[in-house]
């Protein structure tokens, strides 16, 4: 009996341990909506970050092979900077981000941090360093609570009420009546998009990785939202290195250097000012949202 007995227990204990682990890589998957599909190298190493420099280096990208997506993309990210991508609907801005997350790989060319290649890391060393704040945030099904701390699962409570301040989500939670514990995700609460974009806000503030990605959304929120989550951002990439996609122009004014991307292909690159002065492509789409702000009221 005690023979049949223990290689059961021990059976169990195996099966829950690779369930749980599996759950982990399932739901950060899961979280970015995306599958794996890329391999470790066979000689792997570990991704350093010593300084946050970033450098896209001709890189080609398709999901099919009929359809080329990113064609010839070069740019770098200097240790520290925000560099933002604006673009149309379509040009491969979101493509960008999940490329430096190594979610797919490149046809050609080369994306690097800190002169290492990033298909010859670790895929795990790789998603360490970078929080990504994607377009659509996913919730589990389980408290508010334990959705932030996903961020940094050993963070104290203090850690996680110091993020939800900078994240601008403490008035929410203060809002609810079981705060903290209210379930969330799709058997609880739905959050809207701009308190689902400050949740993952938490999330990477927790994390604090030296590199940053931040796919935008704010053009479906209202303006006092944006603002908050405006800040939240801010206080978010202070002294990283960050890749923002921006959908409103106003919330990347004061970008480092701002890539305008057209059918994958960027065909301007510069400060706000100097992108102005050309008059070309980044004044044409600064002329379209002006014009769309200006009939508003303010409220
Ligand atoms: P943007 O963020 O600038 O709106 P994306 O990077 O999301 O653009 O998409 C660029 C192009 O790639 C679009 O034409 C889109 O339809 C296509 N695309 C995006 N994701 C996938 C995918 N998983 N499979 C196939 N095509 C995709
Ligand atoms: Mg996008």
């Amino acid at each position: 009996m005690m023979q049949l007995f223990l290689p059961l227990n021990f059976l169990g204990f195996v099966y829950r341990e690779i369930k749980s682990s599996m759950t982990n890589i399932e739901q950060m998957f899961a979280l970015l909506g995306q599958q794996a599909q890329v391999q470790d190298a066979e000689q792997a190493t570990e991704l350093v970050v010593s300084q946050g420099h970033i450098r896209f280096q001709d890189v080609y990208f398709s999901y099919n092979p009929d359809r080329p997506i990113l064609q010839g993309i070069s740019f770098e990210i200097q240790p520290g900077e925000k560099v933002a991508v604006v673009g149309a609907s379509g040009a491969g801005k979101s493509t960008l981000v999940k490329l430096l997350f190594r979610f797919y790989d490149l046809t050609s060319g080369s994306i690097s941090i800190d002169g290492q290649d990033i298909s010859q890391v670790s895929q795990q060393s790789l998603r360490q360093a970078i929080g990504i704040v994607p377009q659509d945030t996913v919730l589990f099904n389980d408290s508010l609570y334990e959705n932030i701390r996903y961020g940094l699962p050993r963070a104290s409570h203090e850690q996680i009420e110091q993020a939800c301040q900078l994240a601008h989500l403490a008035p929410f939670i203060a809002s609810l009546p079981q705060g903290y514990d209210t379930q969330v995700g799709e058997r609880g609460l739905k959050l809207s998009g701009g308190e689902k974009q400050r949740v993952a806000i938490a999330r990477t503030l927790l994390k604090n990785p030296p590199i940053m990605a931040f796919d935008e959304a704010t053009s479906s929120l209202d303006s006092h939202s944006e603002q908050a989550i405006l800040k939240a951002l801010q206080a978010a990439a202070q002294g990283h290195s960050s890749l923002v996609i921006a959908h409103r122009l106003s919330t990347i004014v004061d970008a480092d250097r701002i890539i305008v991307l057209e059918q994958g292909k960027i065909v301007e690159q510069g400060q706000h000012q100097q992108l102005l002065k050309l008059q070309g492509h980044y004044a044409a789409l600064w002329a379209v949202q002006q014009r769309e702000n200006s009939p508003e009221p303010s409220l």
